[in-house]
C-alpha cells in the first residue's frame, strides 16, 4: 500500500465508504449489471433456502470497486442469514480466525475480502472448516501440544479478490461457485448514475448520466465517485437550479482532470511512460512500477485491468505494450511496425 493521496477515479475503497454504502443496492433485482453472476447467484440462494442447508461457498474476483462486497451482503441478505465480512490482511494468527468462525450462526455468510493475503498458515485452517466444517486447533507448544477439533454451525463463505491468479489451488478449488466479475457496459453504468442521482435527489439530465457513466472506466464506485464529485460542482457553482446537464458534467469531470476515456493523471503518466521512455515497449511491470514511484499491485490491480480492456495496453510476455489506440489517446502516431 502506498500513502498517495486517494484519486478521485481510484477504484479502490477509500474514505467515502459512508457516502457509498447510500449507494449501495440492496437487493439481487436492484443490483444492475453482472448478468452472468447475478442470474447464476439466483439459482443457487433459490436452491440453497429451499433445502434450509448453507449455501455453497462463493469466490468473487475481478478489479476493485465492481461489486464484490456489495454482492456478499446481498447473498447473505436474500438467504435470510447473517452477515460477518473481515479481510484477508486483518486475520493475523489461526486463533482470529477460529473466534470468527466459532461465533457463527448456521447458515450465516462469512465475507473475507482480500483472500488472496491471507497467510498460508491461516489457510490451512480454512480448509478443514470450508470442507467439513469443522476447526482442527493445535493447543499449546513442544511435547504437550496437542490438537482438538471443534465442530462448527455450516456456513457459507463468500471470499472476494482481485486476483483468482495468486490463490493456493487447494483453496481455489474449495469454492463450489466462482464468479468472475467483468466491467460494466456504459449503458449499465447510465443507469447507474441515474439511479444514484435519484437516491442523492440531485437532478441530472440524461446525457449528463450518459457523460458520467462514459468516463467511469467501466466501475461503478468511481461512477459514484465521479457523480458525488459533479454534485459539488454543481452545488458551489451555480446561481439558480434546474437539472445538471452533459455541459456542467463535462465542466467538473474536466477540472477533475478525468479525460473523455475516464483516464486521470495517473493513467496518463503511465501510458505517456512506456511511449516515451521505452518507445512503446515491451517493459517489464517492475520498471514502470519504479519508475512511477507506485507499488506493483496497484499497478497491476486498479490502472492496468482497465487499460488493458480499452486495448490502450497490452501484456505480453515480454512486458507491457502501448497500444495503438495509446498511442493515438496520448495524441501520438504509432511507430510503423518494423519489417520482419
Ligand atoms: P468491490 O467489493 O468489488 O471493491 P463494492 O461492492 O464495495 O466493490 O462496490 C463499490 C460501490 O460501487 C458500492 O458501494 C456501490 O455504491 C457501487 N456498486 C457496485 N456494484 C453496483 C451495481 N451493480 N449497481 C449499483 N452500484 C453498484
Amino acid at each position: 500500500m502506498t500513502d498517495t493521496p486517494q484519486r478521485t477515479i481510484d477504484a479502490a475503497r477509500g474514505a467515502e465508504d459512508a457516502a457509498e454504502a447510500t449507494l449501495r443496492p440492496q437487493t439481487l433485482d436492484d443490483f444492475t449489471g453482472q448478468k452472468a453472476s447475478r442470474e447464476n447467484l439466483a439459482i443457487f440462494i433459490a436452491a440453497a433456502r429451499k433445502r434450509g442447508e448453507a449455501m455453497d461457498h462463493v469466490l468473487l474476483h475481478g478489479p476493485p470497486g465492481l461489486g464484490k462486497t456489495t454482492l456478499a451482503q446481498i447473498v447473505a441478505r436474500e438467504l435470510g442469514v447473517g452477515f460477518r465480512a473481515t479481510s484477508g490482511p486483518v486475520i493475523q494468527r489461526a486463533g482470529d480466525l477460529a473466534a470468527i468462525l466459532t461465533n457463527l450462526q448456521p447458515r450465516d455468510v462469512l465475507f473475507i475480502d482480500e483472500i488472496h493475503r491471507l497467510q498460508p498458515a491461516i489457510e490451512e485452517v480454512l480448509y478443514p472448516a470450508m470442507e467439513d466444517f469443522q476447526l482442527d486447533l493445535i493447543i499449546g507448544e513442544g511435547p504437550a501440544a496437542r490438537s482438538v477439533r471443534i465442530d462448527l454451525s455450516p456456513f457459507t463463505l463468500v471470499a472476494a479478490t482481485t486476483r483468482a491468479g495468486l490463490l493456493a489451488t487447494p483453496l481455489r478449488d474449495r469454492f463450489g461457485i466462482p464468479l468472475r466479475l467483468v466491467f460494466y457496459t456504459a449503458e449499465e453504468l447510465r443507469l447507474i448514475v441515474s439511479r444514484g442521482a435519484q437516491k442523492l435527489q440531485f437532478d441530472l439530465t440524461p446525457d449528463a448520466a450518459e457523460e458520467i457513466a462514459r468516463r467511469s472506466r467501466g466501475t461503478p464506485r468511481i461512477a459514484g465517485r465521479l457523480l458525488r464529485r459533479v454534485r459539488d460542482f454543481a452545488s458551489v457553482g451555480r446561481a439558480s437550479g434546474g437539472p445538471v446537464d452533459r455541459g456542467m458534467a463535462d465542466a467538473a469531470l474536466s477540472r477533475l482532470e478525468v479525460d473523455s476515456l475516464g483516464l486521470d493523471g495517473m493513467d496518463r503518466r503511465y501510458l505517456r511512460r512506456i511511449a516515451e521512455h521505452h518507445h512503446g515497449g515491451p517493459v517489464g511491470v517492475e520498471t514502470l512500477a519504479a519508475a512511477l514511484a507506485e507499488a506493483r499491485d496497484t499497478i497491476e490491480d486498479v490502472i492496468e485491468p482497465y487499460l488493458i480492456q480499452e486495448g490502450l495496453v497490452l501484456r505480453t510476455s515480454r512486458g507491457r505494450m502501448l497500444g495503438e489506440r495509446g498511442w493515438r489517446h496520448l495524441g501520438l502516431v504509432p511507430p510503423a511496425t518494423p519489417p520482419s
